[in-house]
């Protein structure tokens, strides 16, 4: 299980060397230091060999965005020292199964879904961290598109405050993938937002996740504090992606 091919392992190192210069050209550009931007390794379909890889190379932040692929890899590499991240839609009946494995959860837009997860990680005995998930599509919103997962902005506060009380969840911050054909710079400078407004009453929550592989340079100069990189980092995804 643990042996992994040299030649993928050197791809992905120099992969992650790659994705660090973007991060450290849009750091400078922006002004910030590379140290404020923490990077998540987005693993769907791709192997449980892929994140050894990955921690082998210092990446021990690992995201996945569907409970029936994270469940199973959280288990194949539950000796290595990983924070799991879910960054997906998740339906309340699956929170069971994410509290269990995961560390932080990106994805929470419904005040439900909160009371699931902070009751299931307190039977469990472990604490989550949760970010709130905002919406940035309008057009989605009004029902154009099919919904992508994420809260109106103006109700991202009232979720915070949900997340908050419960005794087993932390309030780590919000999260938003910017809307697709969408401008992201704009987009994720509403995020800013409403991070800063849930910020002001929460000093803790600074977290942002916001920026994947094709928009983490807007991400970076729109204050993200946790970038998502999937095929930055491991390739492009075949047919299967999630
Ligand atoms: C797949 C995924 C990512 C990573 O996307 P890439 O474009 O491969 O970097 C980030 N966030 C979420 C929610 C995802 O589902």
């Amino acid at each position: 299980m643990s042996h992994t091919d040299p030649a993928r392992t050197e791809q992905i190192r120099a992969n992650i060397e790659a994705a660090r210069s973007r991060i450290a050209a849009a750091c400078a550009a922006a002004d910030r230091d590379p140290a404020e931007v923490s990077l998540v390794a987005v693993t769907k379909t791709h192997p449980a060999s892929d994140v050894r890889v990955l921690s082998s190379l210092g990446v021990s932040n690992v995201g996945e965005n569907r409970d029936q692929e994270a469940a199973p890899k959280a288990a194949a590499t539950a000796d290595l020292d990983l924070t799991w991240h879910f960054v997906g839609q998740l339906q309340t009946n699956k929170a069971r199964s994410v509290a269990s494995y995961a560390d932080v959860v990106h994805s929470v837009d419904r005040v439900k879904l909160a009371r699931a997860l902070g009751d299931r990680a307190a039977d469990a005995g472990r604490r989550l961290t949760c970010l709130v998930q905002v919406d940035l599509d309008e057009e989605a919103r009004a029902g154009v598109l099919g919904p992508r997962g994420g809260v109106d902005p103006a109700d991202a506060l009232g979720i915070a405050e949900r997340i908050d009380e419960h005794e087993a969840l932390e309030l780590g911050g919000v999260m938003a993938v910017a809307p697709l054909g969408g401008d992201p710079d704009a987009a994720f400078a509403r995020l800013y937002q409403v991070a800063t407004r849930i910020r002001d009453r929460y000093s803790r929550a600074t977290m942002i996740s916001a920026g994947m592989s094709g928009d983490l340079e807007a991400a970076i100069g729109r204050g993200a504090t946790h970038l998502r990189l999937g095929a930055a980092l491991l390739g492009a995804r075949g047919t299967n992606v999630g």
